[in-house]
């Protein structure tokens, strides 16, 4: 087991930067998860960890020591990729044991090492079967197991999940926690679903652009967002951005969105937010679940409001109600039974304890 860490880690193809200088502690047994939009730069990121491209600036240290010379083979790394690529004449214990076999690792010590990895993924049934007898989730399974055998120091996955199907995608999810808190072997995990970025790690490393924007745990990252990028990534559906001005009366503050609809700033806020006030770049950001049906008792913090509802989308457990203002689409979500209707009117009440404020000339989070 071991830390990764990188050092001002700059990947170039030709002259296009695909990542930017970023620096990133990983500690020994964490579950880190590299997440964001295509083309951001993590899988070069997890590459280069892995050794399979070259850096063009940095370090990158495994265990402490330095590897950017050290060939792939020879980090003590394993990958599981999206296509498992398992050999197809083989066996699910001679493809989980191949690794081990081409090492020269003794016959009991191979068998031992395979069926406390089949134990643990539960796949000790299935070690006689080639994969084209197994389903897609055992093959992810058997994939894994090929990995956790080689007992390394650093477990690297490259979207895991991508080819399954939705259900099975989530099932998976849950097992490869499961298979962390067993085996505790110190994980990276790219992917572009912000979900299974937040239910698998233990740190959130959010990237845009070839750059870090920020790292955190799921639910800092969630309820302390520091630049807008991460607010609009991080939830489902989107946090809401509405423009605003800051208006200052009596020592109290208000985000003015439209001639008829201010809301009253927290007064825990207002020292932080009152050099802004005049600026004209400003977005007040709301997520939907902080936009809901007027409650039965008065709460602190909650600004009522009116709106007309252009569309409800009744999800079973919740309803998003879209309306507009000035403009901009707004999705708060509410009771199914609160009465939302598509056309209809409804009071709603916006969570303003819950409320970001963000510069969109500079993309933070104020
Ligand atoms: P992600 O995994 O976040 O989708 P990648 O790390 O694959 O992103 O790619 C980052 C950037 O580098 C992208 O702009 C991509 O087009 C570019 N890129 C990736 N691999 C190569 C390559 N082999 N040659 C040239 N450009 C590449």
């Amino acid at each position: 087991m071991a830390q990764v860490t990188l050092r001002k880690v700059v990947k170039m193809y030709d002259e296009t930067p695909a990542v930017r200088g970023i620096d990133l502690d990983i500690a020994d047994k964490e579950f880190i998860v590299l997440v964001g939009p295509s083309g951001c730069g993590k899988s070069t990121t997890l590459r280069m960890i892995a050794g399979l491209e070259e850096i063009t600036g940095g370090e990158i240290a495994i265990g402490g020591d330095v590897v950017n010379d050290v060939p792939p083979k020879d980090r003590d790394i394993a990958m599981v990729f999206q296509n498992y690529a398992l050999y197809p004449h083989m066996s699910v214990f001679e493809n989980m044991s191949f690794g081990l076999r081409l090492k020269k690792v003794a016959r009991d010590e191979i068998r031992r090492r395979v069926n406390d990895a089949a134990r643990i993924l539960d796949i000790t049934e299935l070690l006689e079967r080639k994969p084209k007898q197994l389903s897609g989730g055992q093959r992810q399974r058997v994939a894994m197991g090929r990995a956790i055998v080689r007992d390394p120091k650093v477990f690297l996955f490259d979207e895991p999940l991508s080819n399954l199907d939705a259900k099975l995608r989530v099932q998976m999810r849950t097992e490869i926690k499961k298979v962390h808190q067993k085996v505790r072997t110190t994980t990276v995990y790219v992917t572009h679903d912000q979900i299974e970025a937040m239910t698998l790690a233990d740190r959130v490393v959010v990237m845009n652009g070839g750059v870090i924007e920020q790292v955190g745990a799921p639910n800092d990252l969630y309820h302390t967002p520091q630049t807008k990028f991460v607010a609009g990534f991080i939830g489902s559906p989107a946090m809401n951005f509405i423009a605003c001005r800051l208006e200052e009366a009596a020592g109290a503050l208000r985000a003015r969105l439209s001639d008829t609809l201010s809301l009253p700033v927290p007064a825990s806020r207002t020292a932080r937010y009152k050099p802004h006030v005049g600026k004209s770049s400003l977005l007040v950001g709301l997520r939907p679940e902080h936009i809901r049906e007027e409650p039965r008792h008065p709460e602190p913090d909650l600004h009522l409001f009116e709106v007309m509802l252009d569309v409800t989308e009744p999800m079973g457990m919740e309803t998003l109600v879209y309306f507009t203002i000035e403009g901009t689409e707004i999705c708060g979500r509410v009771n199914p039974n609160a009465g939302a209707a598509d056309g209809a009117k409804m009071r709603l009440a916006a969570e303003l304890a819950n409320m970001h404020l963000i510069d969109d000339s500079t993309g933070k989070v104020l």
